[in-house]
């Protein structure tokens, strides 16, 4: 194998700094450029430091960092550097025995010229050591005695005692059929009594385990551990053609590369001259061949699918890994391109022809495509092609590593098709959706909401959305959003929002806390309704309750329980309140005179007169047929007297009117004031209804009070 040098492996393009260079602007360099190591170069461009990960992390750990100090006084040094021109595995050795990670390689006047890492050693010494796989034939013997079927036992112990070999192959013509050991005659020598006459078809084991000249001798080596023997034979088309045993893979595998095996891989400081020198052995050929066994278990155990091909990508070898994942056998696959046998059909000319630009060009491809099983299933592979170049420039070997991902791209469409559904149900409900992340702020909207609003989801994205909030409403709708967020419980709430056309619409919003699938809170979900319709249909009732049906004004129920809540008023804080109680004079005699609707229409007409005669703050009440009331606020005894008799003045100047004839009517009315004593409204209506009797007592159409 021809020597390589450092100048292969290094990476000329080092990141630098001078001595000078404070920690913490190194530390960012190296976090932002994602390498491990610095250099440090004086200002002739020599190294004259080096600073690692691992020297930040040891800094740290032991509370000595400070990032304003210059690299100088934290940097290795002084550098070891080695010359580009040394022989790398020679280098590694160096850097292995120094217990470094990085190699610093300079030029022959001591100038910085790159830099190699431990994983570009065990890289370059695992490719080589991969591509140097040899097959069976290379390692198999060629002269294998042989018998015929009908040869007895005394002659085959005879032969194979003369041959000197450990064992004799049965034949038909050109075909093995089975196989006698050594093993086997000292065993049959005890329980056969007459070996002349018992024949080697009668004793011989089969079927024969054999292998193809052409299979990597790893394959040889697990068939043989798999099945517990030491040795195969070798069948090309049906015909034997060699044997092979454990012994003859140690000694084929007796090269360089397995020295460097036991170097570098293993570490172990075996001196080549001596590697050499004992290479007959047979204990040290062992030790090799099991830790050569250790890798192979190594690359079996894979979980990825490699392959391995020449450089026409013919394939030389794949792992078991390949063959679950392709369904073919090694022995099936052996001397034809991965194209031949997985082409799908699903990817087009240009696909190929870029990942046959990218590996003959020297570079890596790597990518996703759909290939073909043997049995014709497609499945989804994410493929890695690394070209090799073994000893020289030109590419030798290409290395894929498989992956199977037809699971995560069954998945990926799948979470594809859960979005869109969720998407579309999302947006054709009429609800208006929203969305948060794991922090307030609202990171998505449905279709409804930005049709409502008639705004972006750009525009609405965080908080954006409370710009159209009504104002009253606006405190209590952040507050319960981010206290949602604190208690990370959910809530509901009405409140109005602007939508396009400017008008404020009633909302009835609820939220929840959303989990993702692994139970973790991952926002806030809500959604809201325009319930305005249904607000001003309650906002009505209530009134209905509360209002009384002919005039409008409120009905005796909703009056007594607004008394109730001024008395309460009136005795914490005791502002003057009056109350007027009134009644219209013989009012039989209108309905008996113009009917029963004039009558109606001269209670209209009384409710009107009080309506716009009162004050927005009082209270006017409907009590009875054609009884009245009116709840005055901050008003005297005296005051209510004096409204009641204007009151009473403009009904009888402003009487109804039915068409062009005009009713005559006049009022009663008693008047009283709230009074400390007063512990419910009844004392109060008492003396109020005192005073209306009074009025009435007294000749009608006027006033009267009882005061207290
Ligand atoms: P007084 O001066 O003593 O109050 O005489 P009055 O006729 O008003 O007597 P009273 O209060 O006993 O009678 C009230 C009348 O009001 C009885 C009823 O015919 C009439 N009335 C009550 N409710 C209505 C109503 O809703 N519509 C009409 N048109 N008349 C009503
Ligand atoms: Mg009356
Ligand atoms: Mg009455």
């Amino acid at each position: 194998m021809p020597d390589r040098s450092l100048h292969d492996i290094a990476h000329p393009h080092v990141i630098t700094v001078t001595p000078a260079t404070p920690l913490q602007e190194a530390l960012s360099r190296m976090e932002s450029e994602r390498i491990s190591c610095l250099v440090v170069v004086d200002e002739g461009y020599r190294p004259v430091g080096i600073f690692t990960e691992q020297d930040a992390v040891h800094m740290v750990a032991g509370g000595r960092f400070d990032g304003a100090q210059a690299i100088s006084g934290v940097m290795t040094h002084p550098v070891q550097a080695l010359p580009g021109n040394m022989e790398y595995h020679d280098a590694f050795q160096l850097m292995s025995n120094a217990g470094h990670r990085h190699l610093v390689v300079v030029d022959d006047q001591g100038r910085l010229a790159g830099i190699a890492s431990e994983t570009d050693f065990y890289h370059h010494l695992s490719v080589e050591y991969l591509a140097e796989l040899k097959t069976v034939a290379a390692a198999m013997r060629l002269d294998v005695p042989t018998l015929a079927e009908d040869t007895d036992l005394a002659e085959a112990s005879r032969i194979m005692a003369a041959r000197r070999q450990g064992c004799v192959v049965v034949v038909r013509g050109d075909h093995a059929v089975g196989i006698l050991t050594e093993r086997d005659i000292v065993r049959l020598a005890r329980e056969v009594e007459d070996p002349n006459t018992v024949k080697v078809a009668a004793v011989m084991r089969f079927p024969l385990l054999s292998v193809a000249p052409d299979s990597p001798l790893q394959e040889a080596t697990r068939l043989m551990d798999s099945r517990a023997t030491r040795r195969l034979v070798v069948i090309d088309e049906g015909r034997l053609v060699g044997l092979i045993t454990r012994h003859d893979i140690a000694l084929a595998l007796e090269t360089r590369h397995l020295e460097y095996l036991i170097e570098t891989v293993e570490r172990q400081q075996v001196e080549l001259t001596k590697v050499r020198q004992q290479a007959t052995d047979l204990a040290l050929i062992r030790d090799q061949h099991i830790q050569l066994q250790v890798l192979m278990h190594a690359f079996d155990a894979s979980a990825n699918a490699i392959v391995i091909t020449d450089a026409s990508a013919k394939i030389l070898w794949t792992n078991p890994a390949f063959s679950r994942l392709s369904g073919y056998d090694l022995t099936e696959v052996m001397g034809h391109t991965p194209g031949e046998l997985l082409r799908s059909g699903q990817q087009d000319q240009p696909f190929y022809k870029h990942l046959w630009d990218t590996i003959l060009s020297g570079q890596v491809w790597h990518g996703e495509l759909v290939n073909k099983n043997k049995s014709g299933q497609l499945y989804h592979e994410e493929l890695t092609i690394t070209p090799v170049r073994v000893g020289g420039s030109e590419i030798t070997h290409f290395i894929a590593i498989k992956q199977d991902i037809t699971q995560r791209k069954h998945m990926e469409s799948e979470l594809r098709e859960s979005q869109l559904l969720f998407a579309s149900v999302a947006n054709s409900v009429p609800a208006l959706i929203w969305m948060t992340g794991p922090t307030p702020g609202c990171t998505w909207f449905n279709e409804s909401w930005l049709a409502f609003t008639g705004r972006t989801l750009e525009q609405e994205t965080g908080y954006g959305w409370t710009a159209h909030i009504h104002p009253e409403d606006l405190p209590g709708r952040l507050k319960k959003f981010n206290d949602g967020f604190e208690a990370r419980q959910a809530y509901a709430l009405e409140y109005r929002l602007r939508r396009h056309d400017g008008e404020y619409r009633w909302m009835l919003g609820q939220a929840r806390p959303r989990l993702d699938a692994s139970g973790q809170f991952a926002g806030y979900i809500g959604s809201c309704l325009d319930v305005t319709e249904h607000k001003n249909l309650q906002l009505e009732l209530a009134r209905l309750a509360s209002t009384d049906f002919l005039t409008g004004l409120s009905n005796r129920r909703h009056f007594l329980e607004q008394m109730d809540i001024t008395l309460a008023r009136f005795h914490r804080h005791g502002p003057n309140t009056a109350l007027i109680m009134l009644d219209l004079d013989h009012f039989k005699r209108v309905n008996d005179d113009y009917g029963h609707a004039a009558g109606d229409e001269a209670l209209r007409h009384f409710s009107e007169l009080i309506r716009t005669t009162s004050r927005r703050v009082d209270l006017q009440g409907r009590l009875g047929g054609e009884e009245f009331a009116i709840l005055m606020p901050d008003t005297t005894g005296e005051g209510a007297m004096e409204y009641a008799e204007r009151l009473r003045q403009a009904l009888e100047s402003n009487p109804p009117r039915i068409g062009e004839r005009s009713i005559p009517l006049t009022l009663s009315a008693g008047v009283t004031a709230f009074d400390a004593a007063d512990a419910s409204v009844d004392s109060i209506l008492l003396r109020a209804d005192d005073a209306l009797y009074q009025a009435k007592r007294l000749g009608r159409n006027r006033v009267e009070t009882i005061k207290i």
